[in-house]
């Protein structure tokens, strides 16, 4: 049986196809799947009883298994989906005011084993299917939706018109109105999540293109962040295919540094991932690249630092969002104390570089970045391949 859910639009239409339809039943089906966020072809009431039935018969519409669900004092909201074989994933919802940002991930586990990244230090399992990228956002949504939570907090049922509501005046199909005016629950979305979304990058670039189509979710490239630590062949690869919103785990401002925080390092240096991002802001649906650095005490936090960082990136149109370090079981490494965080992000903006904190959201539920995978790994009793650690944490 098809899964519905792993279809995106070329897919959808090949499969209707197949089944003896028209191109147009791939927008309307798609309509029903990602906009009305239906959950059974029976609620799809402008297609035909038979074309229902043939549906029911080759396809299903399975989203993911969850196995928790828990929501932080300040509104964060943690899913843990079971993807089989004793693999877990998690994915974030972060309310704010103007938006509600979806962190979605991309593979189970991830084989790029950067020293203080706790699903790095879990080992690879294996891809997510097109169908458990995309059914994250496709269930985030029905299930804030169903808890009567938008993006203006209307409730469910004024948002998503059903049956003859859902018909324009010659019964041709509308756009579900709260997708037409943003209204949906999740406004952004980011591959922050758990694995390296580029080493996906199949899967990965199918569900973009659902979230980025019309007849889906319909989010502009600049609600879309894919971060990466730097897979630079990919990333030219997503330049061409799906440029949305860029960022860029950089971590460190030399190659003998980031060589050991952010192994993938050795293979493509910094000069080519800069390289890269350069030429990736030439399709950007933004004008700057986002650079992702975790603040590390003592290992990447010094005013030292921040100058060669600074000098580094100074021909690079970016951003920077400095991360405090999330600790997990068993690491070798601390959060930088608040005073350095604070010094580095002045030291980065008297260079001229716009830099942000990033608050740590949903602590209580173990939803900050970079923790989620600690109680998968609780859960699942995978083993910790925890490295020594470093003999002293040497400042480059
Ligand atoms: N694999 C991709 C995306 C997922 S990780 C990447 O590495 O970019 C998202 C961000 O969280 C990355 O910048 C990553 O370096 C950072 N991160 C990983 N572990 C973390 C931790 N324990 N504390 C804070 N940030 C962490
Ligand atoms: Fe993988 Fe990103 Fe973690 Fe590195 S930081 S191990 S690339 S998920």
């Amino acid at each position: 049986m098809t899964n519905l859910l792993d279809l995106d639009a070329a897919g959808l239409a090949a499969f209707l196809a197949d089944l003896g339809e028209k191109p147009f039943r791939a927008k309307q089906v798609s309509r029903w799947l990602h906009q009305r966020l239906v959950g059974d072809f029976g609620a799809m009431t402008d297609l035909s009883k038979s074309l229902r039935e043939k549906l029911a018969a080759a396809a299903q519409i399975r989203g993911p298994a969850v196995v928790s669900d828990t929501t932080a004092a300040d509104g964060t909201r943690k899913w843990l989906l079971d993807v089989g074989g004793g693999n877990a994933v998690e994915m974030v919802y972060i309310p704010e005011d103007d938006r509600g940002t979806l962190c979605i991930s991309s593979q189970a586990g991830c084989a790029l084993d950067c020293a203080f990244c706790s699903t790095g230090k879990q080992g690879f399992s294996r891809n997510l299917a097109t169908a458990e990228i995309i059914g994250q956002l496709w269930h985030a949504n029905r299930a804030l939706l169903a808890d009567g939570v938008s993006a203006e907090g209307r409730p469910e049922r004024e948002l998503l018109p059903l049956g003859g509501k859902a018909q324009g005046a010659k019964g041709a199909l509308v756009t579900a109105p709260w997708v037409e005016r943003g209204r949906a629950p999740i406004t952004n979305v980011v591959m922050m999540g758990m694995g390296e979304p580029l080493a996906n990058y199949d899967n990965v670039l199918s569900a973009l293109t659902v979230f980025l189509d019309d007849n889906a979710y319909g989010l502009s490239r600049r609600r879309v962040t894919l971060s990466t630590s730097g897979l630079v062949p990919a990333m030219d690869r997503l330049r061409d295919d799906c440029p949305v919103a860029l960022a860029v785990s950089l971590h460190a401002g030399n190659d003998l540094l980031r060589d050991r925080l952010v192994p993938i390092n050795r293979k493509y240096p910094l000069a080519q991932l800069l390289a890269a991002s350069l030429r990736y802001l030439d399709r950007a649906p933004r004008d700057f690249v986002t650079f992702e650095y975790v603040m590390l005490d003592g290992v990447n936090d010094s005013a030292l630092h921040a100058r060669e960082l600074a000098t580094l990136v100074r021909d690079i149109p970016c951003k920077f969002n400095l991360i405090p370090w999330n600790p997990f079981p068993g690491a070798a490494f601390q959060t930088s104390p608040r005073a350095r965080i604070l010094a580095f992000q002045k030291a980065l903006m008297d260079a001229g570089f716009v830099t942000t904190i990033r608050k740590t959201r949903g602590e209580d539920i173990d939803a900050a970045c970079g923790q989620l995978a600690g109680r998968v790994q609780d859960r699942t009793k995978r083993q910790f391949r925890i490295q020594p650690a470093p003999a002293s944490p040497a400042i480059h």
